[in-house]
């Protein structure tokens, strides 16, 4: 990970009423130390963004949304657009491989959020990763491959971070191994080297999702491509969210 900041996400997925956010946000706050060297982030559903807003401001707290879509304006019942969310937060996670699988979520939706939400001021964390039979039929790297360049086609902004998501690692307690994880993530690298060049690359984040917790985040943050990770089931406990944020600070 070198010198750089690690970045701490936490995905809390359809997870939390607002008082159930607005305790758990609180709770991170008050055990956060200053001190800590480390750029955290939470991703609460929608409906809690304005609320957490409120309650972050002047903290080490970042907010993310959890998806957006791509249109600016109109008719699209259920959505929530990137102006919309550009006052409430400063990231979004797009392209989450639980959006691609249950909302029918392609390469090129992906592509167009990111383009969208770039153009409005968010940082998208835009998610890769393969499914259990790519990972078996050795496929991971082409698929990962693949969801780099349809994805990132035609941006030229590299204000973005990548998270690797295997998804087999998601929600199981199986995290890939650090050694296994640190390789892929140095073929995403190399291929946005291509993409933005060595130096703008080299500052993009790249953050590990699946199954991170207080006991593997140390070892992950060790290997040199790893820059952070992206937390689901862990950043739902307050003191296990704390304890991640600790190791990596
Ligand atoms: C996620 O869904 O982004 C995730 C990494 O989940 P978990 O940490 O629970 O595996």
């Amino acid at each position: 990970m070198g010198n750089k900041t690690p970045v701490i996400a936490g995905n809390w997925k359809m997870h939390t009423t607002l008082s159930e956010a607005v305790d758990l946000v609180t709770k991170i706050g008050q055990g956060t130390d200053k001190g800590w060297r480390v750029e955290t982030i939470v991703c609460p559903p929608f409906i809690s963004l304005a609320k957490l807003k409120e309650l972050t401001a002047g903290t080490p707290i970042e907010l993310g949304a959890q998806d957006v879509f791509y249109e600016e304006i109109g008719a699209y019942t259920g959505e929530i657009s990137p102006g919309m969310l550009s006052g409430l937060c400063r990231y979004v996670i797009v392209g989450h491989s639980e959006r691609r699988m249950y909302f029918c979520e392609t390469d090129e939706t992906v592509n167009r959020k990111l383009k969208a939400s770039i153009k409005h001021g968010l940082r998208p964390i835009m998610c890769v990763g393969e499914n259990l039979t790519e990972n078996e039929s050795s496929n991971a790297e082409s698929v990962i491959s693949r969801q780099i360049k349809e994805g990132l086609k035609g941006i030229e902004s590299a204000e973005l971070l990548i998270a690797y998501e295997p998804i087999w690692a998601i929600g199981t307690g199986k995290a890939a191994t650090a050694a296994y994880a640190n390789n892929i993530m140095g073929l995403i690298r190399n291929l946005l080297k291509g993409l933005f060049g060595s130096e703008a690359a080299l500052n993009i984040p790249l953050l590990y999702g699946g199954s991170v917790n207080a006991s593997n985040i140390t070892e992950l943050l060790s290997q040199p491509e790893v820059d952070g990770a992206l937390v689901g089931g862990a950043s739902l406990k307050a003191d296990q969210f704390l304890s991640i944020l600790k190791q990596a600070g």
